[in-house]
């Protein structure tokens, strides 16, 4: 079996960014306050491990607010997926000291959507409802952003008679099933102004598993369950070229019978996604390869 290395892979610039903010604030800070992550930094278990050894406590609610209650004093270090203003202004007000660790493109969608809703439109957002990043956009201007996650929401989402509308989205989702939605959403409404937020490194992983997958009898992903652009990954291999894809943390996932006639593997991983555990599941994949060759002596 052959493993094909599909690049780009893994980590991407706003999970490095933030890993860095996040590690210096726990060097720095975490000898003389407490420091906390409100929510995991990135969806990776790994990190959010590295990060705890290094002195930054976890508290893990998906209501930021409701977590931000549970966070004593020191410093409050917002996550990478970008976080709502009144969580940001409760915690100054609490006297905490906020680091932000949002990714430059998920900052991006906020000024977009500040300065749509400034000029009068009305914001159609899609996104995964519970996923942190569209609590965090929507908390922007709730009455003028509507959530929506399907095609079905697009075709029966009703329009406030007022207001322009505009449509963007989740940085982290599946390309292909957002244009649809948007089409479906421009069909309806011409004039509708259109901004599609999803970032380059979603865009990079997704077409190259894709084009990948045409020359592979399957694809393995590492990464995270709680990872958007992961669990993306595995579905757009799927939809996209019907073939199977499978996610796995770490290369103790790996089930053997997945593997059994097939002659090429392609690897995978999410953008928040540590190299070394990409590297270990490479690893273990080329042992059971080697593992299944007949030895070319005993087996003559
Ligand atoms: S996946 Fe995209 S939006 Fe998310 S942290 Fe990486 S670059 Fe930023």
């Amino acid at each position: 079996m052959e493993v094909v290395r599909i690049t780009p892979r893994g980590y991407c610039h706003g999970v490095v960014e933030a890993i860095r903010i996040a590690k210096r604030v726990g060097v720095e800070r975490g000898g003389s306050e407490p420091v906390t992550m409100l929510g995991h930094l990135v969806h990776n278990e790994h990190v959010t491990r590295e990060l705890q050894e290094a002195g930054v406590a976890l508290v893990d609610e998906t209501d930021r607010m409701k977590g931000l209650e549970r966070v004593g004093d020191g410093t409050v270090i917002f996550t990478a997926h970008g976080i709502s203003p009144q969580v940001v202004t409760a915690a100054k007000e609490r006297g905490l000291n906020v680091v932000d660790a949002t990714c430059s493109d998920v900052t991006r969608t906020h000024d977009l959507v500040r300065e749509l809703v400034a000029s009068g439109h009305h914001v159609v957002y899609i996104g995964k409802r519970g996923h942190p990043e569209p609590a965090g956009v929507m908390g922007i201007a709730p009455e003028q952003v509507t959530l929506i996650e399907t095609i079905d929401e697009a075709k029966a989402f009703e329009a406030p008679e007022s207001a322009p509308l505009a449509v963007t989205c989740q940085t982290t989702l599946s390309m292909w099933d957002t244009k649809l939605i948007i089409d479906t959403l421009v069909e309806r409404f011409p004039s509708i102004e259109v901004h599609n937020e999803i970032c380059l490194a979603t865009q990079e992983r997704q077409e190259a598993a894709v084009l990948a997958a045409e020359h592979v009898d399957c694809v393995v992903v590492v990464g995270s369950r709680r990872s958007s652009n992961s669990l993306r990954l595995v579905q757009v291999v799927q939809e996209k070229r019907q073939k199977p894809a499978h996610l796995v943390d770490t290369a103790a996932d790996l089930d053997p019978a997945w593997f059994r006639g097939v002659r090429r593997v392609g690897v995978t991983a999410g953008a928040s996604t540590p190299t070394q555990i990409t590297r270990e599941v490479i690893a273990a994949l080329e042992a059971m390869s080697a593992e299944a060759e007949p030895d070319p002596v005993t087996s003559r």
